[in-house]
């Protein structure tokens, strides 16, 4: 397993699991200020379980696309500096203003990730990673949209549903198409399915080009 700075290996209940420091948010066990965090729930957590390499900073500043209530931003948020995070459905975004509450390094935007001009104000430019994980149709095209916030040496880490492109076609040709219009803004540096923790699921980390 590749561990970022802040990601530990810790004991709950006689089992080693990936865990991150800060308030539990959706009742996972929590043993000396250290809370579990489950690969089946989060795309980020498979990607590390996996053993993918995030190329991550210490306490990277990070933008992460496609919140939800805030299960993987929160503990992404644990162990990075400044987090933005982008979710637009009103609903999740109430939670995420919750989980917020306790990380002050966390800011919700209730915004549309296909139209980063309207946080474009907000969110500050070179960031080390844009974290994705929208579960929408143009997948690739929010990862180019979002380019621009980050750092030339930064990483981008996608989480691709390949049934939010087409739910007809073969996981296979999407991802390829989706890396082949991804490829027009970034250099793929590793792909990895995440089954068992997410089916038909593609991880990419990338950089941009420059
Ligand atoms: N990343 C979350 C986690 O691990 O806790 C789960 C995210 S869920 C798979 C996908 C989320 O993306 C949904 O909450 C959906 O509302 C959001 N989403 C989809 N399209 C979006 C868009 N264009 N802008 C912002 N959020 C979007």
């Amino acid at each position: 397993m590749n561990l970022t700075e802040g990601v530990e290996e810790r004991e709950f209940d006689g089992r080693q699991r990936l865990a991150t420091c800060g308030e539990a948010v959706y009742g996972e066990p929590v043993e000396d200020g250290w809370r579990a965090w489950d690969p089946h729930r989060s795309k980020v957590g498979a990607m590390i379980e996996k053993g993918m390499d995030l190329g991550l900073p210490d306490e990277p500043t990070v933008l992460y696309l496609g919140a939800a209530s805030g299960t993987t931003v929160s503990h992404v948020a644990d162990f990075s500096g400044p987090t933005y995070a982008v979710e637009f459905a009103p609903r999740p975004v109430r939670d995420l203003v919750g989980v917020a509450e306790d990380r002050r390094n966390l800011f919700p935007l209730l915004k549309d990730a296909r139209k980063p001009e309207t946080y474009a104000h907000v969110v500050e430019r070179d960031v080390d990673a844009v974290i994705q994980d929208v579960a929408t149709r143009g997948q690739a095209d929010v990862a180019l949209g979002n380019r621009e916030f980050l750092a030339d040496d930064g990483r981008l880490l996608a989480a691709v549903k390949a049934r939010s492109e087409d739910v007809t076609r073969d996981p296979g040709d999407v991802f390829s198409d989706v890396l082949d219009r991804l490829s027009e803004g970034y250099e793929v540096l590793e792909t990895e399915r995440l089954e068992p923790y997410h089916e038909d699921h593609l991880a990419v980390v990338a950089r941009p080009r420059i």
